[in-house]
């Protein structure tokens, strides 16, 4: 498996887990356990069952009809924003925390920007009865008021990070100083691809479940397991991964990745990761991020919350620098188009992260016979207000 996590945690010379001491050993163990316990009949039956009864899955794999004249090819979209609290995050949270019971944890921590993540995992917590902390920019919680508050009544207690520009990365920094803390009851829940390995790989073995479905679903409607395109977005990249993984090494499969242009890749206002990074370590990995010279990091921008990340899970540098995946910078008016444009011809309001994965559609040329299959990673209930404002010009 040519594009797999190595036995070091690495993807070409991507990943890796770069930790203070004191976590190495919590990294350890963990690296020892997830293979062992995630492959445990009783683990993947448990796991299974919840996400049949308690997510909903499978999710559907809906053939758009008219989104499909207006692009030239059979469109089919992967629908993870009908799970259960609206994205594919869910499927994630609830793999780890299941790990999380196993290794006898009893505190959970996790960071969130926009609250996504933050949601699924105070929801799964609740499901457990686990305590649960969740680390916040300030910024983001005064952005993210409805987010803010269902955590609470799901029973988290929200942490306002005040330290840098007060939004993801500082939450990151304050989810692993907790860690650091308190190293031997407390299991850190990571919401996307990124982080010391071997969250990147246990992220998206958690999130393949997208994967596997849609190979099942495609025998059914097309009578062949593999589409000849597959597209979604990337902020770490876990829907990507998840919706990538039983295709990898099948070459006669275009992988494709959106990421957020924002106001476009050459203003300052962007968040497009994979074009415009270099080399480094940003939270326990080495990988492509946005920094200066120096080393600092630039902080990134996206009208989409959940793709405002300046670095990117090592895989998908991986896969764009080996060309195996081709990637799209999408900016903000492209993706609002792109949302509006699908509401309309399906009566589908995706969310603004997903919507950045339609508005890579426009770009490519497809031949009319092509199967395309494109992950919804999420609803877009939580972006009206964005979407209103556009709406209102
Ligand atoms: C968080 C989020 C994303 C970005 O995260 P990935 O790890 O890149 O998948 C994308 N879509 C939605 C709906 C999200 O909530």
């Amino acid at each position: 498996m040519k594009y797999s996590v190595d036995k070091n945690g690495y993807y070409g010379r991507f990943g890796g887990a770069y930790v203070p001491e004191i976590l190495q050993k919590n990294v350890e163990a963990l690296e020892e356990n997830y293979l062992k316990l995630i492959n445990e009949p009783s683990f993947i039956e448990e796991f299974t069952c919840l996400l049949k009864d308690y997510v909903g899955r499978p999710s559907p794999l809906y053939l758009a009809k008219r989104l499909s004249e207006i692009i030239g090819a059979k469109v089919y979209l992967k629908r993870e924003d009908l799970n259960h609290t609206g994205a594919h995050k869910i499927n994630n949270t609830i793999g780890q925390i299941l790990l999380a019971k196993r290794m006898g944890k009893t505190r959970i921590i996790a960071e969130t920007g926009a609250g996504q993540h933050g949601v699924a995992t105070a929801t799964v917590c609740a499901l457990m009865n686990m305590e649960c902390i969740v680390y916040m920019g300030e910024t983001d919680v005064n952005r993210q008021y409805l987010n803010v508050q269902k955590m609470r009544m799901l029973g988290a207690t929200v942490v306002p990070v005040t330290s840098g520009n007060k939004t993801l990365k500082d939450a990151t920094n304050e989810a692993i100083r907790d860690w650091c803390n308190n190293p031997t009851d407390t299991f850190y829940i990571i919401g996307s691809v990124v982080g010391p390995h071997p969250y990147p790989d246990m992220v998206t073995r958690f999130q393949s479940v997208i994967s596997q479905e849609i190979k099942a679903q495609l025998i059914e409607k097309e009578g062949r397991d593999y589409p000849d395109y597959l597209i979604a977005c990337v902020g770490g990249g876990s829907n990507a991964a998840g919706t990538f993984f039983y295709h990898l090494d099948d070459e006669r499969v275009q992988l494709i990745e959106a990421e957020a242009a924002g106001l476009g890749v050459h203003t300052n206002e962007t968040a497009a990761t994979i074009q415009l990074g270099t080399e480094g370590v940003i939270h326990g990995s080495r990988t492509l991020l946005m920094q200066t010279e120096d080393g600092q990091i630039i902080e990134p921008y996206s009208i989409s919350a959940g793709l405002d990340y300046p670095g990117i899970g090592p895989i998908h540098a991986h896969l764009a620098k080996t060309g195996r995946a081709q990637v799209f910078a999408i900016t903000d008016d492209e993706a609002v188009k792109a949302a509006f444009e699908l509401t309309e011809l399906e009566g589908i309001i995706p969310a603004l992260e997903s919507a950045h994965a339609l508005g890579a559609l426009h770009k490519i040329s497809f031949k009319p016979t092509d199967v395309v299959v494109l992950t919804v990673s999420g609803r877009g209930d939580k972006d009206m207000p964005t979407y209103l404002e556009y709406f209102e010009k």
